[in-house]
């Protein structure tokens, strides 16, 4: 009875070569065209000039896709303006919110069809574009569609009205999100639309017009523009456009800030960022271990909002690092559209050479880098995932965007020097609290200076709830009811 048959409890080192069988999903879904040209006024527009999109992960090439002269970005801003005037904007928000409804549900409907082109055209992996991008981008849609008939309850005595038409810049990060975090709102406030994808991922931008073809949307409603900067300069500079609404680098940000000024054309930027993730003493260690992981290498590291400064309480540095470098043996790099790909591949050589150089700055200043073994493909653009420690805050690596798997690890005793630290950069978008305390959680909250403070877990998204930047991270909020208000003017 008292003798009860213990097993020995020894838990074995996770194995170096965790051989998996390959599990891709299947391209066959995907039929894409030779030659796209620019969604204009619910048509196909025939491109004059036309660049090659690829696949990061192979090089492969996909499709040729249309270079925006402005002349096309004028075809769209006036198609924009015709459906605004003559229709869109005057609709009841419940009529508008059909429309949202019905988009939405085709996304659930078409969503292995479109996570699949976004891992093709972006290099993420598919684990990712299936349960992430995807469910994320159809619940936006719905969630601001649920707003369209009740703008007067969520700007009581205010006489919410639609801005006009929006120019929309979006990045390759998380094209079909971004599209979404964009699209939503403007179209149920009674705006109109043209966007212009990023140039290295925009075919499912182009396929999302089929979606609103499915959706029977009055043409014009949604225009989309492809190119690249040029085409996005165009756009910012139209006449006819009352409103931008831009992702991506805090240069072009700042460049669309001064080009708008004095025009009278309403803005919101969400730009970059340098994210403190803070682990305290107390926390429980390998959940914190999992949301630092989710933290930086979600994505490849390509997030605005990825936690790419990790500060650890001195008490634990040791065991955490220990701890954080035998998991990152498990991750799995490679093949996007592999059910068990972890890491996927940089979305282009231009970001792949931005993050090696300064990977490469970070050996220089002295701090020590970790990677797991792994082995890359050969064609592809690929890092693998990487870890500083003895990193200074006056470091490049802790300074600059990277934008990749790169985490910099840097430390701290008190609360006070963990906020001093965290609050050490340019920017403002997000942060990360891992402790068991609520009074320490909220005592952060109140001092870290970021949009975003996730506590005791990381890139977490929800349509309900508000995201954007202080300081050099932008300004304006996107999702929840704030996200509503830059695309509605109050004027009498
Ligand atoms: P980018 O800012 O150059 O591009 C973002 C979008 O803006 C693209 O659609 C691009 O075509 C367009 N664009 C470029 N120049 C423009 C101009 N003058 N006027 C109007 N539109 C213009 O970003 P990138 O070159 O793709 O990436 C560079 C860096 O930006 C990355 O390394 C990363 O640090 C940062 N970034 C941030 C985000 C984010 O979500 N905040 C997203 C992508 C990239
Ligand atoms: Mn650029």
């Amino acid at each position: 009875m008292s003798k009860l048959d213990r097993k020995p409890r020894v838990t074995p080192d996770p194995p170096r070569d965790w051989t998996y069988a390959p599990a891709p999903e299947s391209r066959d879904i995907v039929q894409l065209a030779e030659r796209y040209g620019h969604f204009v006024g619910g048509q196909w527009l025939e491109a004059a000039e036309t660049y090659e999109t690829i696949s990061p992960s192979s090089e492969e090439p996909l499709a040729l896709v249309g270079l925006g002269t402005e002349q096309d970005v004028d075809a769209a801003v006036a198609a924009a303006r015709d459906a605004f005037a003559n229709g869109w904007s005057a609709l009841p928000g419940s009529e508008r919110a059909k429309y949202l409804f019905r988009i939405a549900r085709i996304l659930q409907e078409r969503s292995r069809e479109l996570a699949v082109l976004e891992s093709l055209n972006g290099g993420k992996p598919i684990k990712e574009s299936r349960d992430v991008d995807l469910p994320l981008a159809a619940a936006h849609f719905f969630y601001y569609a649920g707003w369209a008939d009740k703008l007067e309850y969520a700007f009581p005595n205010r006489r919410p009205r639609p801005v006009g038409v929006v120019g929309q810049i979006i990045p390759w990060n998380f094209p079909l999100l971004m599209l979404a975090w964009k699209i939503a709102p403007a179209l149920a406030c009674g705006n109109t639309v043209v966007l212009k994808p990023s140039h290295t991922t925009p075919l499912t931008a182009l396929l999302f017009c089929d979606v609103l073809r499915q959706a029977d949307l009055p043409p014009g409603v949604v225009n989309i523009v492809t190119g690249y900067g040029s085409t996005g300069a165009a756009l910012v500079k139209h006449k006819d456009v009352d409103k931008i609404a831009f992702t991506g680098s805090t240069e072009v940000g700042k460049w669309i800030q001064r080009e708008v000024a004095g025009s009278g054309k309403r803005l919101t930027l969400e730009l970059g960022g340098k994210a403190a993730n803070i682990v305290f003493d107390d926390c429980a260690l390998d959940q914190a271990v999992e949301g630092i992981v989710n933290g930086i290498y979600f994505n490849q590291g390509e997030v605005c909002c990825a936690g790419s400064r990790l500060f650890v309480q001195e008490s634990i540095y040791e065991p955490l690092i220990a701890k954080l470098k035998r998991r990152l043996t498990t991750l799995r790099v490679g093949d996007p559209l592999d059910k068990n790909t972890d890491v996927g591949a940089i979305n282009s050589r231009e970001q792949l050479e931005k993050i090696q150089s300064l990977v490469q700055s970070g050996i220089d200043e002295g701090a020590e880098i970790y990677q797991p073994p792994c082995h890359l493909p050969e064609k592809g653009y690929w890092f693998a995932p990487t870890v500083f420690t003895n990193v200074a805050q006056s470091y490049r690596i802790a300074q600059e965007e990277i934008f990749g798997p790169v985490l910099s690890v840097l430390t701290f005793r008190t609360p006070e020097e963990a906020v001093e630290k965290a609050n050490n950069t340019p920017y403002g978008l997000s942060a990360g609290v891992w402790t068991e305390k609520g009074s320490r959680i909220l005592w952060m909250a109140q001092r870290l200076r970021a949009g975003v403070v996730w506590a005791n877990t990381f890139n977490r998204f929800d349509p309900t709830s508000p995201f954007g930047g202080y300081k050099e991270s932008g300004f304006g909020r996107e999702g929840g009811r704030h996200g509503l208000e830059p695309y509605l003017r109050f004027d009498e």
